[in-house]
């Protein structure tokens, strides 16, 4: 290889000559194409890099020698948007536009639209935290149709009133839980107080509409991010489709080619229509209540244990050989994967902030109904202790006729925004067992919220009343915590 070349690739690649590099400096279709090339080369990488970049026309030079031109590489981005618009785009060849991914920031979402964007399996999510952060009480979705609306002042009033709850109660709930819980010699007072904030945040979270805006960010690859903006694009709720068309504005300055054609799709937008508009009685979970319960159909202990135990080598009984399987599984290893050949559906009737964590879990499926009163609400146990339930239920009763009365004036997408987090939602969740392991052992944890944590404590007691010999093997947490005690 020229000096010339070798120069130019160190600006590209973390190593110009050995068989494992990574990229660097490139933009996202490029590097794309790069990785398509493969498939039709007997070249490398970097010998493909060096053809579409001089192919391209460009002048052999550094992106720091072009800094102030700033384009260093437009020749190799044009040849790789004719391959996208030829191969991916028109082909059909999408698994190429999985090598280009975007890092997104979506901030001042609202809660409710917060879970379409988060409704994506192939995608890498983070959010501002309802947990260690005490949310702002001027930032929430008003969104403009009501605005402009007979019913702005009930949207209003139904939004601040939650959101001054929330903040009044802060003090007096974080006095509480110091009374009853007093910093330990092992705590610092600066760790003490930040636990103590935190823990007021897991109580008075109940009472957060779910217009409340949080921050998300988002690395998504380009083929999961044109069905990601399609779906919001074809969404009943407008600020949904304001985040579509917002995504897709920002996203193509970073892969332009290959979402060209994210757009709304009529078949999706067809489905919300079909969907019920209001909540469905649960099926299983008995009425007026959250819980858990086991959906039929599912294999019997001995299928399931026999299919797990599947497996070249094991020719032990059934049960045997899934304990074989899960002997010396050590803190953090997942269960080997025949364990994904068994999976359960289980209906869950939840407050939606449990439902905000839990839907995060990509691996299993969830099929939610809207939010709406119709379940009713969660009280938060220690809203009871500290005196403050009366003022809670008249808040969610206030909350409940604000929603009946914007839906009735026309919108009931929008009407679900006014419902704090501590309304009711049911959704199905199904889950193979290898997923289940770690929803379980995760979500069951000490650091867990009190919401969550009974629920995958539940889904333990149906997984262990379906298969007790796989159960047993499950590292669940069976403890309660009246609060959750601040951590050293
Ligand atoms: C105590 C606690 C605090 C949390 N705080 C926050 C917070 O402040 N903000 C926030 O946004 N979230 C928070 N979360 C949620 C957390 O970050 C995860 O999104 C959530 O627990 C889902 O778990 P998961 O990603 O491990 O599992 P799943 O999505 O269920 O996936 C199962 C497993 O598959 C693998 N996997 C799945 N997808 C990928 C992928 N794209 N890349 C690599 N591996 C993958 C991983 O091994 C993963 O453990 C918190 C969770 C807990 C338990």
């Amino acid at each position: 290889m020229s000096e010339s070349n070798r120069a130019l690739l160190s600006h590209y690649v973390t190593d110009v000559t050995g068989n494992v590099f990574a990229l660097k400096n490139l933009p996202e279709e490029v590097a794309a194409v790069l990785f398509a090339y493969y498939s039709r080369s007997n070249d490398g990488l970097r010998e493909n890099l060096i053809k579409l970049i001089s192919e391209g026309d460009l002048a052999i030079s550094s992106p720091a020698d072009n800094a102030e031109e700033g384009e260093p590489l437009a020749g190799a981005q044009e040849k790789a948007r004719a391959f996208h618009e030829k191969w991916v785009v028109g082909y059909g060849h999408g698994s190429v536009a999985e090598h280009a991914v975007v890092k997104l920031a979506a901030e001042n979402v609202s809660i409710l639209a917060s879970k379409l964007i988060e409704d994506c399996r192939l995608a890498s999510y983070t959010e501002k935290s309802t947990r260690y952060v005490a949310f702002d009480p001027s930032k929430a979705m008003y969104p403009e149709d009501i605005m402009a609306s007979p019913v702005a002042d009930v949207y209003r009033d139904a939004i601040k009133r939650l959101m001054n709850a929330y903040v009044d109660m802060q003090a007096p709930v974080i006095e509480q839980i110091k009374e009853r819980i007093p910093r330990t010699e092992k705590q610092s007072p600066r760790a003490y107080e930040a636990a103590c904030k935190s823990t007021a945040c897991d109580t008075l979270r109940y009472l957060l509409p779910a217009a409340t805006h949080t921050n998300i960010g988002l690395t998504i690859n380009a083929r999961s991010l044109e069905t990601l903006i399609g779906k919001l694009l074809s969404q009943p709720l407008i600020e949904g489709q304001q985040l579509g068309e917002q995504i897709k504005r920002e996203a193509v300055k970073v892969i332009p080619t290959l979402l060209k054609y994210a757009d709304r799709n009529e078949y999706r937008a067809s489905l919300h229509c079909a969907k019920p508009a209001r909540t469905a009685a649960p099926v299983a979970v008995p009425p007026g209540q959250s819980g858990v319960c086991v959906l039929e159909p599912y294999f019997d202990e001995e299928q399931a244990l026999t299919l797990i135990g599947l497996r070249s080598g094991v020719t032990r009984p059934a049960g045997e050989g899934v304990a074989a399987l899960l002997a010396g599984r050590g803190l953090h290893d997942a269960p080997p994967r025949s364990f994904e050949r068994i999976s359960l559906t289980f209906e869950i009737v939840m407050d939606y902030g449990a439902y905000r964590d839990i839907q995060r879990h990509r691996m299993a499926t969830l099929v939610t109904d809207n939010l709406t009163p119709a379940l009713g609400y969660e009280r938060p146990r220690d809203l009871e202790a500290f005196g403050l339930e009366g003022i809670f239920v008249r808040l969610m009763e206030q909350a409940h006729e604000a929603h009946d009365a914007i839906a009735k004036a026309g919108f009931p997408s929008e009407a679900a925004y006014v419902l704090p987090l501590a309304y009711r939602v049911r959704t199905l969740f199904t889950a193979n067992l290898r997923e289940l392991f770690h929803f379980i052992e995760l979500r069951s944890s000490r650091q867990g919220h009190p919401s969550y944590r009974k629920i995958a404590q539940q889904v333990w007691d149906e997984t262990n009343r379906i298969y007790p010999s796989i159960a047993e093997h499950i590292r669940v947490n069976r403890n309660q915590y009246s609060l959750t005690r601040p951590a050293s």
